[in-house]
């Protein structure tokens, strides 16, 4: 028999199936050969992949001692990959498959980055992960900085992005939030101290990233200690926590490439004279003309002039 399931967790050369939307996790195998990933990376399955997997003969339920067997990985929507450091050059699949990346950002506390931000943005528009943004802490400034929230739900909300304001003190926003995640493999993301353990907490009380577990209570099977893994959410949907995927991994892109990932500039850029534009000094640059005008924000036109100048390599 051959079905298909996700994967939940890997733990090196175990691991864990669920048919989703069924929690119910089972132990599987990688047996026979099977079609490596894009790249060459060191893992041919990942979490979030979705797979196709075989009983082992006269095993009615997969269990410990009778594994499913992986057979083949289905097409991936999207991926987020880790490039090794070292000479070999290979690529590890972190995750796959994510349905959204919710970036947490506060005003304060830690002061807000927003060429950070955008890095983040840019970095999602290139694995092709829809990216929410989740303005947190609002219970702190939201009276003080009206006007810069307002600014900052335009600028964004131009670009193509959503903005949820939340506040894991108060709970509010946590109950949209908690919606938007269901049915979702959700990624949280975002500089540390913005509260996205907090928020993640409020989301599902179940869970605790800070005491590093998201607890492996949800888990059956051996306590491998993994860092790739996948929860449910109380509410719907799964979490995927990973150290790895704190900064997403190094991006590298040619210069004329990066204004693409910037999506309202990308719309702009059609209306350059010059093609390519690198929209600084050329001539009839229909961007720079909307900077000028103040349809284009000058926030992220200068994020995009950082990233130039970083020669398009980023973390
Ligand atoms: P992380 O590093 O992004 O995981 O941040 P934490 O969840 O650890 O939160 C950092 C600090 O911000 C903690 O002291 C939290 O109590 C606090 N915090 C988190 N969310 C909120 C919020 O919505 N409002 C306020 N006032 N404080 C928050
Ligand atoms: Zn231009």
């Amino acid at each position: 028999m051959i079905a298909e399931a996700t994967v939940v967790k890997n733990a090196g050369s175990h691991y864990l199936l669920s048919d989703l939307p069924v929690w119910r996790p089972f132990p599987a195998v990688l047996r026979g050969r099977i079609r490596l990933g894009e790249g060459g990376s060191t893992n041919p399955v990942a979490v979030g992949d979705r797979v196709r997997y075989e009983l082992p003969d006269g095993a009615p339920q997969p269990d410990l001692s009778h594994p499913a067997l992986i057979r083949e990985v289905l097409p991936r929507r999207n991926y987020v990959i880790r490039r090794s450091t070292n000479l070999s050059r290979q690529n590890h699949i972190i995750a796959a498959n994510l349905d959204m990346a919710y970036l947490v950002v506060s005003l304060y506390f830690p002061e807000i980055k927003l060429p950070f931000l955008d890095r983040l943005l840019v970095t999602c528009e290139v694995y092709g992960i829809p990216a929410t943004i989740v303005m947190n802490k609002v219970d702190l400034y939201r009276n003080e900085a009206a006007e810069f929230i307002a600014d900052f739900h335009r600028i964004y909300e131009a670009a193509g992005y959503r903005v949820i304001e939340t506040s894991a003190r108060t709970g509010e926003g946590i109950d949209l939030l908690r919606e938007d995640c269901r049915g979702r493999i959700c990624l949280f993301s975002g500089e540390s101290g913005v509260g996205k353990s907090s928020l993640i907490k409020a989301v599902d009380s179940s869970l605790d990233p800070k005491i590093g577990a998201i607890s492996t209570a949800h888990l059956q099977g051996r306590h491998t200690t993994s860092l790739y893994e996948m929860y449910p959410l109380s509410g719907g949907g799964y979490l995927i926590d990973s150290p790895g995927l704190r900064g997403f991994g190094l991006v590298s892109l040619e210069k004329e490439e990066i204004c693409r990932y910037f999506p309202e500039m990308l719309r702009l850029s059609e209306n350059c004279k010059f093609v390519p534009c690198t929209h600084t000094h050329e001539p009839g640059c229909a961007v720079k003309a909307a900077l000028e005008d103040g349809t284009l924000s000058p926030e992220r036109y200068n994020s995009y002039l950082g990233m130039l100048e970083d020669d398009g390599k980023f973390r």
